[in-house]
């Protein structure tokens, strides 16, 4: 039997159309390889975000192709992800990959390992919609039921795609137009989650807020729904993006129980200015309005929750000026966020900000990231600090031997100290006895 290995780079949706690449492979006899040196078959699903992930994958599909020469082994080697449709991209790798795809045309990947693989043994590669047939505005791969990672957490797109064209970003030209997945298909993916003892669901989608459902469901009618779908598990999602990020979503996230307290809401710029050149439609006020109705919300809600809030912010932006970039750190002064992922600005061929000109210099973008990421020791420590002495759900992920790990609601990492056995995906209660900027510890008891 052929042995396959997926290698991921990138988002956590690129994670989730991993896992259902795995499964459709598995579904027709594919079977995993445990190390990547030992498949006959490598997918590369990538992603364009960054020139550094790019030039990963480059340098792996090389060296992997140069190894099978030495070892005179054949590996056939398919490219998907955000790289797969760029021109250059396929230029350049001609020669190494077999097969480049586009995830949303999932049919080209089923015909291709159909002729290279299943014609001899008659079989077929199975996309088996989990409910009901499909309509053609619906993505099929998005219906194939996922070898998740695991039993207690799981990624379940809603939609794909984006609509928004963020100056700077790939994703609509990687991914195409927004499409949202069926309701009544993400319910009852969920449904059975629940049923078999996942403890956490991670909706995602690029913009989860511009979600579409049948007979106008909206994102915050999806959540309600969710949420009423028995069993003891954790929602959350990301990304969204503050236009779309409105009051009903907002009452709906601080009202619904099972909606963990935390929101990631990427600001990428607190400039005005540089806010307008990345096309995002909003202004620093309107986003500060916006986290003071988070707030305002969940004091009202759940006043007894702490919660969270992280962002996205890119520094060194075309043209961003170092008073403009001094707006930035305003803006994480006054949130006081639990998490930042900062992104240096990396020029993404086909974008807008392609044709800008990189007027910012790596040495002074790593500066400035370096500068926000101080103001994020700060907050992030502050706000643990309030941890102390609490006693909050811990959804327990791993164990090293010593000690457990997890994730409480906000998202915090947890070091758990107790003498008990077996919980790893298990949500316990833990009373918090220690916080860092990045880390809480806690104990396992009963509270
Ligand atoms: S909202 Fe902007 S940053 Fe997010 S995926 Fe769409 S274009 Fe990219």
């Amino acid at each position: 039997m052929p042995g396959y290995f997926i290698k991921t780079f990138g988002c956590q949706m690129n994670i989730s159309d991993s896992e259902r690449i795995a499964a459709s492979l598995e579904s027709c006899g594919f079977v995993p390889a445990s190390r990547i040196e030992n498949a006959d078959l490598v997918i590369f699903n990538t992603c364009g975000v960054r020139q550094s992930a790019e030039n990963r994958a480059y340098t792996l599909i090389h060296n992997l192709k140069r190894q099978a020469a030495n070892d005179k082994k054949q590996i056939k080697i398919v490219l998907t992800g955000c790289l797969a449709n760029r021109k250059d991209v396929q230029r350049r790798l001609k020669d190494l990959v077999d097969l480049f795809f586009a995830i949303d045309d999932f049919d080209s990947f089923k015909n291709w390992i159909t002729k290279n693989y299943l014609k001899i043994k008659n079989s077929k590669l199975k996309i088996s919609a989990q409910n009901g047939s499909l309509n053609k505005e619906e993505i099929a791969y998005l219906s194939i039921k996922p070898k998740y990672n695991n039993k207690y957490q799981a990624y379940v797109p809603i939609m794909t795609g984006c609509n928004n064209f963020c100056s700077y970003c790939v994703v609509p030209y990687a991914r195409g137009r927004e499409i949202s997945r069926r309701t009544e298909e993400i319910i009852s993916e969920i449904k059975d989650l629940a049923k078999n003892g996942c403890k956490h669901v991670m909706l995602l989608g690029q913009n989860v807020n511009s979600y579409k459902g049948e007979n106008g469901i909206n994102f915050s009618k999806l959540l309600k729904k969710i949420n009423a779908i028995p069993g003891k598990f954790w929602i959350s999602f990301i990304s969204s993006h503050p236009k779309d990020f409105d009051d009903e979503l907002i009452e709906t996230i601080a009202k619904c129980k099972k909606v963990c307290e935390w929101v990631h809401l990427p600001v990428q710029a607190g400039s005005d200015e540089i806010i307008r050149k990345m096309n995002r439609h909003y202004t620093q006020k309107q986003y500060l309005a916006k986290i003071a109705k988070i707030r305002k919300a969940f004091k009202r809600y759940k006043p007894d929750a702490i919660y969270s809030l992280s962002s996205d912010i890119i520094v060194g932006f075309p043209g961003e000026t170092r008073k403009q970039f001094l707006e930035s750190a305003k803006v994480m002064e006054k949130v006081k966020y639990d998490m930042v992922f900062f992104g240096q600005f990396s020029p993404r061929p086909g974008t807008a900000a392609w044709k800008m000109k990189d007027s910012v210099s790596r040495k002074e973008k790593a500066r400035r990231e370096n500068f926000l990421n101080e103001i994020l020791a700060k907050t992030a420590l502050t706000n643990n600090r309030k941890y102390i002495g609490k006693t909050v759900e811990v959804l327990v992920e791993k164990h090293d031997g010593r000690n457990y790990f997890g994730k409480t609601r906000t998202m915090k990492n947890v070091k758990i100290i107790t003498s008990r056995k077996n919980l790893v995906g298990k949500i316990i209660k833990a009373k918090i006895e220690k916080a860092s900027a990045w880390n809480l510890e806690g104990r396992y008891g009963n509270f």
